[in-house]
């Protein structure tokens, strides 16, 4: 699998170096509600963000629950995003909860945009955005993202949860895919 990689963007250990400080980071921006004992709601964006939200929350000592929603923008062989839909259930019972929305990138930005104005809707007192990567020349939203692991160029990415047509999501580190991989 490895061979189909034109490079290695991101080694296993610089990740795990930056989710801890993400972890860290995301744990002084909750400390407020730990220190009420309030639970927060985290809500992953699957697929993607499975293992990224797997190595977050370990390090996360707070009370929280998990409520996942599925979204989809790339069908199938596809580097090109057909907008995002959410498949499958939504979160629910949000009223008055915080929310912290997880997921693995960054891209134009309309995923997570939908789903801020989803929970909003839906009376979160507060929506934190967290991503392991961010696309800025790629943005097409007001929205900025509250937390961001590494700000990548315009390459598409596999591994660490990121996908290509389904495949790829184990790879252990983030790489870019070889352009005739990529048809
Ligand atoms: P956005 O709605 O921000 O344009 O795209 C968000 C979603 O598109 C991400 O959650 C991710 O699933 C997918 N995506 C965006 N860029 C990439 C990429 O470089 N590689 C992969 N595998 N998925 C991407
Ligand atoms: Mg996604």
């Amino acid at each position: 699998m490895q061979d189909e990689l034109s490079e290695i963007l991101l080694a296993s250990d610089v990740i795990a170096c930056r989710v801890e400080e993400i972890a860290a980071e995301l744990g002084r921006r909750l400390a407020p509600l730990a220190e009420r004992d309030e639970p927060v709601v985290l809500v992953p964006v699957l697929t993607g963000s499975l293992v990224f939200t797997a190595d977050l929350i370990r390090q996360l000592p707070q009370k929280m629950r998990l409520d996942v929603v599925t979204v989809s923008s790339y069908p199938g062989a596809s580097t090109e995003s057909r907008g995002a839909t959410i498949r499958g259930a939504v979160p629910e019972d949000l009223e008055g909860q915080h929310i912290v929305l997880v997921d693995d990138i960054f891209d134009t930005g309309n995923t997570l945009s939908l789903l801020d104005r989803l929970v909003r809707e839906r009376g979160a007192a507060s929506v934190t955005i967290c991503v392991l990567l961010a696309k800025p020349s790629r943005y097409e939203v007001e929205l900025r993202p509250d937390l961001v692991g590494f700000e990548i160029p315009d390459a598409f990415v596999v591994g660490y949860g990121l996908d290509y047509d389904g495949l790829y999501r184990n790879l252990p580190f983030i790489g870019v895919l070889k352009p005739e991989v990529v048809e």
